[in-house]
This record gives C-alpha cells, structure tokens and sequence, in this order.
C-alpha cells in the first residue's frame, strides 16, 4: 500500500503516519525526519540546510527530490510505503508522479488533513515542550503555515482532482483517537 499524507504542520499526519506504518507493515517516509537525521555531519552544506529549517523555510526541490526518489528505491519500501511531508511543491508533485509513473508504482490513497490556523499554533506548541525543534517557535510557525498555504495547498487542489475516489479528506480538528479511527476504517477497506 502506498499513501501520502497531505496538509499543513501540526495536522497530526507524522503521528497518524506511525501508527498506520506500524499497523499495515509499510515504511513511514518523513522527509523531515530524513533531514534531520542526516544534517549532523556539520557540514557546510548541512548547516546551510539546518539554517533553511530552523527559520521554516523550504528545502531546494532538487535536494528533497534526489532524497526521495532514493529513499523509496531502498528494500524497505517495497511493501509500500506512506510519505509524511512530501510532496511539499508543485514541483515536488511533478517529479513524484514521473517518478511514479516510470517505476509503475500508484498511489492508493492521498489522506488530506484539514485543520485550522488556531489549533495548529496549539498542536505545535504541545509539541514543542516534548520534542524541542528549533522551528517550532511561534514566529517560525506562522512562516510554516504562510509557506504551507502558498507552495503546498494548491497541489492539494490538483490531487482533488485528479485523484477523485483515492483522495480523502479528513477533519484533522477532531482528537487524535478520532482521526485515526476514522482512518484505519477507510484504509481498512483498500
Ligand atoms: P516537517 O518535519 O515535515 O515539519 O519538516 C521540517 C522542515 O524540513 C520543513 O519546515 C522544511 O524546512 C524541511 N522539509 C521537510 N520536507 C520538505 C519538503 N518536502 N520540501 C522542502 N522542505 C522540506
């Protein structure tokens, strides 16, 4: 099964997002959490792309694309795999879909986390007291969001579209149980 999780910070699509890699056996894929991961060399490149990140700014289309397509190329993914944060342009939609359609892999449901404004500043800052992340403060949140609306929202738009019965919407406002309630019983019916 291959899914992407779709909305803004804060929607809650990285915490869905293990509990259904665990549940139906596929590889979670954060393009956050690669990034993070691999930015400890102190490079000079890893510290220009730690700076892009702290300050909520995007990561070149070329870098995460080349990070993608080589993660999902890795044994571990082929039993399917759930992107959390990826695509994030349209470009990065672009590349996916050639990518796709070269290594003849379909996506079988785009889950699109709706919340509001308000309630992603309160999901972030809950989070910020457990995980620490430079770019959770309140300023970096509101360049998020502002970045979210206007590079990442209108792919949302296009998979509406495009996708018709495999994309679905899902109210992200409701409580974490809720959601992923929700959830399994749609995946569930795959
Ligand atoms: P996340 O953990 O998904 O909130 O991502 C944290 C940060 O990593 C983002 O604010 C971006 O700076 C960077 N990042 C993650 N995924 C992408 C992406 N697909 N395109 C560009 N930058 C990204």
């Amino acid at each position: 099964m291959i899914l992407l999780f779709f909305g803004p910070p804060g929607a809650g699509k990285g915490t869905q997002a293990k509990i259904v890699s665990d549940k139906f056996n596929i590889k979670h894929l954060s393009t956050g959490d690669i990034l993070r991961e691999k930015l400890v060399d102190k490079s000079e490149l890893s510290n220009k792309l730690i700076n892009i990140i702290d300050n909520g700014q995007l990561v070149s289309d070329s870098i995460i694309n080349d990070l993608v397509s080589e993660r999902i190329n890795k044994e571990d993914c082929k039993n399917g795999f759930v992107l959390d944060g990826y695509p994030r342009t349209m470009e990065q939609g672009i590349f996916l879909e050639n990518y796709f359609k070269k290594n003849s892999l379909k996506l079988d449901y785009i889950i699109d986390f709706t919340i509001d404004n308000k309630s992603i500043v309160k999901r972030i800052k809950a989070r910020s007291l457990i995980e620490r992340r430079k770019d959770d403060n309140e300023s970096v949140i509101e360049t998020r969001i502002k970045k979210y609306e206007e590079e990442t929202k209108p792919l949302s738009a296009y998979y509406m579209k495009n996708y018709k019965k495999k994309y679905y919407n899902i109210n992200a406002n409701q409580e974490i149980e809720k959601i992923n309630e929700e959830l399994i019983k749609k995946l569930e019916n795959y």
